[in-house]
């Protein structure tokens, strides 16, 4: 028997969301299949709406419906800059209690081996955002990987110059750890523990 086309179409676009594998994007596929009409066409609308209505901050390159997002609004001071990856480790830090952080999101960490350089990082918006907001500390906060470590070396290479505080996680996360997987404790201690690059202070 062929494959039914458009079921197929389902399955592999099931398939390219992260942790489905095929097995699994051909039953979410034939669930779809056994759903009311409305809540087919809920699904989709939900599926368009979220890519139109959600783009990157221009400051700080989080997702927003709004112009700005709401934490470069906000009345939080302009003192310490947690430097992330991505915008889901935002949400990591997010999590903990009576944080007071603004953040800025890099969009992807160097990599060699998926081609990803300088020029595709937001640096330049973090070098005009540390030009004129007048922040007291940097805390790296890429992810405990080779990559997230050949990042934060390069970033502190360039921060060594300005007259800012530049400090890494430590960690309590384990190697190869996601941030937006570490624990609220875990995360406070990497936050306690961190470590001033500039070793002058
Ligand atoms: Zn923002």
């Amino acid at each position: 028997m062929k494959p039914l086309k458009s079921l197929q179409q389902l399955t592999e676009s099931f398939h390219k969301l992260p942790g489905v594998g095929l097995k699994s994007a051909e039953r979410m596929a034939q669930a779809v299949l056994t759903l009311p009409e409305d809540d087919v066409i809920a699904f989709s609308d939900a599926l368009k709406h979220v890519k139109s209505s959600i783009h990157a901050c221009p400051t700080c390159g989080l997702f927003t419906e709004e112009k700005v997002c709401e934490i470069c609004q906000s009345s939080r001071p302009f003192e310490t800059l947690v430097v992330v990856s991505f915008p889901k480790d935002v949400f990591a830090f997010e999590r903990l209690e009576d944080v007071q952080f603004r953040y800025h999101v890099l969009g992807g960490v160097l990599s060699a081996s998926k081609g990803i350089q300088v020029q595709d990082l937001h640096l330049p918006q973090l070098f005009q955002r540390l030009e004129k907001e007048g922040f007291k500390e940097i805390i790296l906060a890429m992810n405990p990987t080779l990559e997230g470590e050949t990042t934060a070396q390069y970033l502190a290479v360039l921060l060594k110059k300005l007259p800012i505080r530049v400090t890494r996680l430590g960690y309590g996360l384990p190697m190869g750890a996601n941030l937006d997987y570490a624990d609220a404790i875990t995360l406070s201690k990497a936050l306690s523990g961190r470590t001033n690059l500039k070793g002058d202070e």
